[in-house]
């Protein structure tokens, strides 16, 4: 064991923490990847009936996570958000890379974030084959690569007149707890312990973006907020949205709060690593039987109109079934901005 105060080098570091893991998953594992970390490049071979997704998320500390944040968690949230993209397009996982910046190499740090990401690699069967390694405030880069069938991508895109919108597993939870530990609510140990695990390990939806390769018409993983990412598909699809507040799946532990809050969470709260998604009415049975098949809440919350104006609008219906003003929908539909 190497302690704490003895240097830890680049590719120690590599070999320790990432390459023997890597390599222990590439000999299980006899799918894509050719040649994994240790050469300049990863090699992975590619079927030709199928098309390749790529996805890089980036999780920077003081803005994504709090410097201190539980390094096991964020080796699993850092993989989970990019799985959660490959969901989103409906694509299987072949492999992905980690550009790391690290303050100091510490080892406790390092194998507990390394903990955390092979957990989930290897829970979705998604190898690490490659990376960058450098000193700098700590950074953590992934890039994911995925397969899909050619033509099979479920983009955001492709929503039509009368689809109904569906919202995976329930939404909110990861704004109320970031309110928890910003003491702006107070929970309960057991309500805070319900919720823990949707702001820190998410569950990619990877089972039902395949499942929904040949049923949805669009699709998007929410991460900024339901309302403003379901936005981005009203957009590409230049169509209006009906959603009803009261439909939109809340955990029972969101609704002990008041309405208000439920409403504002569950529709703008980000962080929830959901899937939404918009699909004919004729395919609801098939949805029905998927839902009950992966053991995952399916919800339907509203449906896609045709565009009224110049620019896409979403109709926010209340819990008495009248319509939001504008200036009342504005809160709600307020998604993040890194920028703003
Ligand atoms: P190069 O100088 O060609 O960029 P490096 O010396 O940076 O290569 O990396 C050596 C090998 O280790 C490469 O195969 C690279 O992909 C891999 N690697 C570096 N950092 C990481 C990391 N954080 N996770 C996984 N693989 C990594
Ligand atoms: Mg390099």
């Amino acid at each position: 064991m190497q302690s704490q105060t003895s240097p830890l080098g680049e590719f120690d570091l590599i070999q320790r923490f990432f390459k023997t893991q890597s390599e222990l998953m590439l000999a299980k594992n006899t799918s894509s990847v050719k040649l994994g970390i240790g050469d300049d490049c990863a090699l992975l071979k590619i079927d030709p009936t199928e098309e390749i997704a790529i996805t890089s998320d980036m999780l920077v500390s003081g803005r994504h996570f709090f410097p201190d944040a539980n390094p096991e968690w964020l080796g699993w949230k850092a993989l989970a958000v990019n799985l959660s993209d490959l969901a989103a397009m409906g694509a299987k996982p072949l492999g992905f890379t980690l550009a790391l910046a690290l303050p100091d190499p510490n080892p406790s740090w390092l194998e507990a974030f390394s903990r955390g990401l092979f957990a989930i690699a290897n829970e979705y069967d998604c190898p690490l084959i490659g990376g960058d390694t450098t000193a700098g405030p700590l950074n953590i880069c992934i890039t994911a690569f995925g397969s899909i069938p050619k033509d099979k991508a479920i983009r955001r895109s492709g929503a039509s007149e009368g689809d109904d919108i569906w919202v995976s597993g329930t939404v909110g939870d990861a704004r109320l707890n970031l309110a928890a530990l910003r003491h702006e609510i107070e929970l309960s140990k057991e309500d805070l312990a319900s919720i823990e695990a949707h702001m820190h390990q998410p569950t990619p939806r990877l089972n039902l973006g395949l499942a929904l390769r040949e049923v949805a018409n669009s699709a998007l993983d929410i991460s900024d907020g339901l309302l403003g990412d379901l936005r981005h598909i009203l957009k590409q699809s230049n169509k209006d949205a009906e959603v009803f507040l009261d439909k939109i799946p809340k955990s029972a532990t969101l609704r002990k709060q008041t309405l208000a809050i439920q409403n504002q969470y569950a529709a703008n709260g980000g962080d929830d690593y959901e899937l939404c998604f918009t699909a004919p009415s004729g395919k609801r049975d098939v949805i029905t039987k998927i839902s009950a098949d992966l053991n995952l809440p399916l919800t339907q919350i509203g449906s896609i109109k045709s565009m009224q104006d110049s620019a896409p609008e979403i109709h926010i219906i209340d819990n008495d079934g009248k319509e939001l003003n504008s200036q009342q929908a504005a809160s709600l539909l307020k998604s993040f901005d890194h920028f703003a």
